[in-house]
């Protein structure tokens, strides 16, 4: 603050008080200020509205104004020029006014003038910093804003997307099965192979788009309830029974806590969990998932882990991007979506997730949801 110049106004109908402002603020230290004085409130707030300054000063008993209208009429004005009000023995009116947003009081009468300059200068101080985090609070709440907008274009564009999209693709896939059921024994075995992939590429984008479809509509909207993890794990078992029975996966588990969310998201993050636990698995070993409610400290941890194939370390943050696959589709068929998914699921859950693995030596997901209030 050394050297500062500040502008301070006074709106002071009294002569006399204001020169000996005047004479103190000049023999300031830390700060030079000038004082400029006015002595009605009308010439206050045209002074305002013509010349920058950094703070005012300002008398409630003024010969056009008194008491709260005067700050009033210069706070609308939206200035974010730091107050001080000057007053006679009414403190309630000083209080008032702190209430509406001025910086500071002086009560005229028993006022130690040596005073003013550090008044001021923490008034000039609090004003900034106010300024500061309101500033921060609005680009804040226009960043909250921006968000729902866009969320809510991406979850009806991705509505429109599934359904447009669905209808001809179901076109596609049945004059493709018509075609090779009418002419397969007229078709040579390349022909039939280029059928079948064109079938296998509908049978994909199928999946993307409802997998699309699924990601654009998790949103923050849902109602948080008290969700027992152990029922949500039940229900993804029952989802995922034949592709458990099929793979022959043995499946361990721990009682799991209850947590605040949303079911059926829930259900969605564990089966998007489980079922890559079931699809990425080591071909010649038996798969054994465990889902283990871990010891953590002010948070509910929960892993799923796998004895498959495991993930190359250096991507297990990709994953849980977008499209985001370390397979071809014909080893592991999938949209690449699951994990993103999982971590926007998460992200509403305000919790995080994560995962460990090597290459080849099974794979960790984490979970971890704040306490309950
Ligand atoms: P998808 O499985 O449809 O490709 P995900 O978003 O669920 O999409 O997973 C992204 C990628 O992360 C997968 O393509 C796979 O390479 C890897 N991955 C996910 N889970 C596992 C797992 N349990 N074991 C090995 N790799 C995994």
């Amino acid at each position: 603050m050394e050297h500062k110049l500040l502008k301070l106004l006074l709106v002071e109908d009294d002569q006399n008080f204001g020169l000996s402002i005047s004479k103190f603020l000049a023999r300031a230290r830390r700060v030079f200020f000038t004082v400029e004085q006015v002595f009605t409130l009308q010439e206050g707030l045209s002074r305002l509205s013509s010349a920058t300054f950094d703070v005012v000063l300002l008398d409630l008993t003024l010969p056009d104004s008194q008491g709260i209208e005067s700050v009033n009429l210069i706070l609308e004005m939206n200035l974010r020029i730091p107050i001080i009000v000057l007053t006679g023995e009414d403190e309630a009116l000083a209080i008032e006014a702190l209430h509406l947003g001025v910086q500071d009081y002086i009560q005229k009468g028993d006022f130690d003038l040596r005073a003013l300059e550090r008044i001021i200068l923490y008034a000039v101080e609090r004003q900034e910093l106010m300024t500061r985090v309101k500033d921060q609070r609005d680009l804040l709440n226009q960043r909250a804003a921006d968000l729902e907008t866009s969320n809510a274009r991406f979850a009806s564009l991705g509505y429109t997307l599934a359904h447009d999209l669905s209808e001809p693709l179901r076109t596609i896939s049945s004059y493709l099965h018509l075609l090779r059921k009418k002419s397969l024994d007229r078709l040579t075995e390349k022909e039939l192979e280029y059928l079948d992939m064109a079938t296998s590429g509908s049978q994909r984008m199928a999946l993307l788009i409802k997998d699309l479809y699924e990601y654009s509509q998790i949103d923050g909207k849902s109602q948080f309830v008290s969700v027992d993890l152990n029922l949500v794990i039940s229900e993804v078992l029952v989802n995922l029974r034949k592709a458990v029975e099929d793979s022959q996966a043995e499946i361990l588990m721990d009682t799991l806590p209850v947590v605040m969310g949303c079911k059926s998201q829930l259900i969605m993050l564990f089966q998007n969990l489980i079922s890559n636990s079931l699809r990425y698995k080591k071909p010649d070993l038996k798969t054994i998932i465990k889902i283990e409610a871990l010891e953590s400290q002010n948070e509910f941890l929960i892993s799923v882990s796998d004895n498959g194939i495991g993930i190359n370390s250096k991507f297990l943050n990709e994953i849980f991007e977008p499209f985001r696959r370390l397979h071809s589709m014909d080893d592991y068929p999938g949209s690449g979506i699951g994990l993103a998914s999982c971590k926007r699921i998460m992200e509403y859950h305000q919790g995080r997730i994560w995962a460990q693995s090597e290459i080849a030596s099974g794979s960790n997901f984490y979970v971890a949801f704040p306490p309950k209030e």
